[in-house]
């Protein structure tokens, strides 16, 4: 299973962001991180009684080989994201990682990954991180020119993120992702260009690229000079078949829409939310996928902070996946990747072959050239990634009038 914590604050919230994250003083990252180490016990505690009684927990532990202390089987990942993580003081990170350790056995070779800011970071944490066992970073760059790093409301400065860079590198960091983002406002083709090729001289072992999605009610979506400078539509298809053919020069292999990696340097936490493997989510507003279940703590920080756990049938949002769902979730974010989804991993899971239950919708992609069979896996082509969400549309078996 894997662990995600969301630290929900930033130094000041970027004009274009609508992630659950906001500006706050000391105290009340304090109280915070108090009570994310008072779920994460609560929740190991809750597990481990449910196991031996609750029938239906017990089964999905089972299948998804999750652990909880009752059980003693292995969290696989631990991701910190935000919100910008990398502003907690390093013993706040230390406490949380200490309670993880002593309520969940994590897995030698875990994968420990922590967001950060590059306005946000400096050696100390960057030290303590590597002592708490944390060994991927997920650095937020966005651009490397600094104009459009203002226009973005982002902290930093490039200056800033090649710094902190090499601190990292220094400090033992083996494994580090760089964000970047195209379709700015202002932004050129050579400019985005320019920031590929510089972010690939840092040679990191993986990248994401996000093309901007002006969302509505943020700042930049009420910015009429700002939206008047947005690139046209065409340019956004060149920074986009740039990004492929930039990265893929450089060895950088794609494996899901919007993220490239070095051999075997993929990222195992977001690969395992595609896959369909059980997550916990803890603190404000994050998700969990558990017991063939979905719910999350809401957003109210204030009802957090008073009672950061509660259990899980009581969320508001609780609700048990049934068969159909999980079989659309594994094949809808299955071809997020570009392996695509084995036939066998579904089979074994469902006990129904995949080409039975989309044998209609496999055969009309099939022919259109967006989605191909290789052995025992179903994957999108290169031009059915580009036209993803409308492919993905016709795989929901509700929509398509298919139960089973
Ligand atoms: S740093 Fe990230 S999470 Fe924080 S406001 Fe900016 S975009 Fe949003």
């Amino acid at each position: 299973m894997e662990i995600y914590i969301h630290i929900p604050f930033c130094v000041r919230k970027c004009g274009y962001c609508d992630f659950l994250s906001f500006p706050c003083g000391e105290e009340m990252r304090g109280r915070y991180c108090r009570s994310l180490i008072e779920e994460i016990k609560r929740t190991a505690e809750a597990i481990g009684s449910q196991t031996a009684d609750a029938k239906r927990t017990a089964e999905a532990l089972r299948k998804s080989e999750t652990n909880c202390p009752g059980t003693g089987q292995a969290v696989e990942t631990v991701f910190f994201g935000g919100g910008t993580p990398s502003l907690l003081a390093p013993d706040q990170i230390t406490a949380v990682m200490t309670c993880i350790r002593s309520e969940f056995s994590l897995n030698e070779d875990a994968e420990i990954s922590l967001e950060a800011n590059p306005g946000t970071m400096d050696e100390a944490r960057l030290y303590s991180w590597r002592e708490n066992g944390i060994n991927r970073l997920s650095i937020g760059l966005q651009s490397t020119r600094d104009d459009l790093l203002k226009t973005l409301g982002r902290i930093h400065s490039f200056q800033d993120f090649s710094r902190n860079y090499q601190l990292a590198r220094r400090a033992g960091f083996d494994n580090i992702n760089i964000d970047i983002m195209s379709a700015l406002p202002g932004q050129t083709l050579s400019d985005y260009c320019d920031t590929l090729k510089v972010v690939t001289d840092f040679c990191p072992e993986h990248i994401s690229s996000y093309s901007l999605i002006i969302e509505e009610g943020t700042p930049l979506s009420r910015d009429k000079r700002l939206l008047d400078l947005l690139p046209d539509e065409e340019t956004d298809r060149k920074m986009y078949e740039k990004t492929k053919e930039v990265l893929g020069k450089k060895g950088y292999g794609r494996y899901e829409i919007s993220n490239y990696a070095l051999a075997g340097k993929e990222c195992r936490h977001n690969r395992g939310y595609w896959e369909g493997v059980p997550y916990l989510g803890f603190g404000l507003g994050a998700f969990s996928y558990f017991g063939h279940a979905r719910f999350s703590n809401g957003t109210d920080i204030h009802r957090y902070l008073e009672r950061p756990y509660l259990p899980f049938r009581e969320r508001a949002d609780y609700e048990e996946q049934t068969r159909e769902q999980e079989m659309e979730d594994r094949m809808i974010f299955g071809l997020r990747m570009m392996k695509g989804v084995s036939r066998t991993k579904f089979a074994e899971e469902f006990g129904l072959d995949l080409e039975t239950l989309y044998g209609r919708q496999i055969r009309k992609f099939q022919e259109m050239g967006l989605l191909e069979i290789s052995g025992d896996r179903i994957r999108l082509t290169d031009a059915g990634i580009d036209v993803s969400n409308r492919v993905f549309e016709e795989f929901l078996l509700e929509a398509s009038g298919q139960t089973w």
